[in-house]
């Protein structure tokens, strides 16, 4: 992936392109913001681009150097994610074990750390020592939720680079581009946090399925009561999206809120665009705090979901509160 291609971080990659642009790369960057804001993505791209041999400020994705990094195979570029629940002063000390050999006409080495966050006391301290004097010219590349989930020590040494939260429209747009059809991609930048998360969701199999039954379900929970129910049974707790529940309960509230958004004329950003008439011609049959706690009901199903009710008991329970609005 070049930088160009990560999307709704123009701030963070106009900082590394300058960095690379005026021959000012600094030893150690803390790309810090919430995860699925793209930093991992962000991360690779920056290596591939200190690697590639055209030496442009962005990778061109075909030379040989470009082609190790996508492959996940470049002898100079090491990633370190936590093992287990940290990282761990071993996998420190290994890294500098790596980083210490050095490879024929090798130049500048880079480096990852997953989950900075999370290193203990002992591996910041180890990690501390090798940023100050780094053996051979090396590039640090910190990943972490923000620049106070490091040990300030850290934080003076590395370049801050802001992440903000992912923007669901440029995740929506670079879904398309990629070749996923438009209404799942609407879908599921909504449900999942981040492009890598909100692509495996649509590309799983189940998924066009739950949002033909969510529309199924949305179109019959305000009046057609029980025939909502057969629908649960039918399409529901005997299929497959019967482990996705949540999901599905997730995508009701979306369909609530495209509801909320006829009555309040934002349809343009409407998930269902493709029930546009259907949503638009039945979204006054309510009010609009009726819609509201609709969607705040599938929610609370959700949480109860993740505090361990039974999924087909809460979607079931929900079926029959959202009737009653
Ligand atoms: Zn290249």
């Amino acid at each position: 992936m070049a930088l160009r291609d990560v999307p709704g971080q123009p701030r963070a990659r106009t900082l590394l392109q300058n960095a690379i642009r005026s021959g000012r790369v600094a030893h150690a960057y803390l790309f810090a913001g919430p995860a699925g804001s793209g930093r991992r993505a962000m991360a690779q791209a920056f290596a591939q681009t200190l690697f590639c041999e055209k030496r442009g400020e962005d990778a061109c994705g075909e030379c040989l150097e470009c082609r190790k990094v996508l492959h996940g195979n470049h002898p100079d570029l090491h990633t370190v994610v936590p093992d287990g629940a940290s990282v761990k002063i071993e996998q420190i000390r290994e890294l500098q074990r790596e980083l210490s050999y050095r490879s024929p006409g090798a130049g500048r080495k880079v480096y990852i750390i997953e989950g900075s966050e999370t290193m203990t006391v002992q591996a910041a301290n180890s990690l501390l020592k090798f940023l100050e004097e780094p053996p051979s010219p090396v590039v640090a590349i910190l990943i972490a939720p923000g620049p106070q989930s490091v040990l300030p020590t850290i934080l003076s040494r590395s370049q801050l680079v802001p992440f903000v939260p992912g923007d669901p429209l440029e995740l929506e747009k670079a879904l398309i581009a990629e070749g996923c059809p438009p209404l799942l991609a609407r879908a599921a930048v909504h449900l999942a946090s981040g492009l890598e998360a909100a692509r495996a969701l649509a590309q799983e199999n189940w998924f066009a399925e739950t949002r033909n039954v969510v529309i199924q379900l949305g179109k019959e929970t305000p009046s057609r009561f029980p025939a909502v129910l057969l629908t649960a049974q039918q399409q529901v707790f005997k299929t497959d999206l019967s482990e996705h529940i949540d999901i599905l309960l997730q995508m009701l509230a979306l369909w609530y809120r495209d509801m909320i958004y006829v009555i309040t004329g934002r349809e343009e950003r409407m998930v269902f665009s493709d029930q546009s008439e259907w949503l638009s011609r039945n979204a006054w049959t309510r009010s609009l705090g009726s819609w509201v706690k609709a969607m705040e009901l599938a929610l609370t199903a959700v949480r109860r979901i993740k505090a361990n009710v039974q999924p087909q008991l809460a979607l079931e329970q929900f079926l029959v509160h959202s009737r009653e609005g």
